[in-house]
């Protein structure tokens, strides 16, 4: 045990500082725990919804959990149940096997609730659009807040658009 303090101690810290992309999360984050604060009780709760994504939208969404961004300092944290959600967070062009699931998920959520969009497919249908298999957006199924573009949308527009839902009026 002694060991290893003293290796601890030896060699310090030996993070990578944060790459030029990461660092606005120096910015968001504070603006973002804020909020978060002040009209969520210090707690947001998002159920993240996949309505036919590629999964590429998901990867982002989940880089916002890794040591970069670690978006549950800020106080935001992704649950199971709708029923817990303060926020839908929507990724894919719905396909038509997801339709009714994202209405029954969206009753789900409690009200006052939140919806974002999120990557161009669930915005517009993007590279999938409107076909036999796709409905082509997820506004044209439930009631959209924030719509956040990119394919997929980096882990910082994500946050950025988490943290324009946030400060909508109520
Ligand atoms: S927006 Fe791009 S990354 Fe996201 S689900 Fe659509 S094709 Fe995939």
């Amino acid at each position: 045990m002694q060991r290893i303090l003293r290796k601890i101690f030896k060699v310090g810290k030996i993070t990578e500082p944060l790459g030029k992309a990461e660092q606005t999360i120096d910015v968001l984050g504070p603006k973002l725990d804020r909020v978060v604060k002040k009209r969520f009780q210090g707690s947001l709760a998002i159920r993240q919804v996949d309505a036919g994504s590629c999964n590429a939208c998901e990867l982002e969404i989940h880089a916002m959990n890794n040591p970069y961004y670690d978006l549950e300092r800020f106080g935001v944290h992704f649950v199971a149940s709708p029923r817990h959600a303060d926020l839908l967070l929507v990724t894919g062009p719905v396909s038509h096997n997801m339709e009714i699931a994202l209405k029954m998920t969206y009753d789900a959520v409690p009200n006052p609730k939140l919806v974002i969009a999120a990557g161009d497919c669930a915005v517009c249908g993007g590279e999938f659009g409107r076909t036999y298999a796709t409905v082509g957006s997820v506004s044209q199924v439930i009631p959209v807040d924030v719509l956040i573009h990119g394919c997929p949308p980096t882990p910082t527009d994500l946050i950025q658009g988490i943290l324009m839902a946030v400060g909508l009026p109520e």
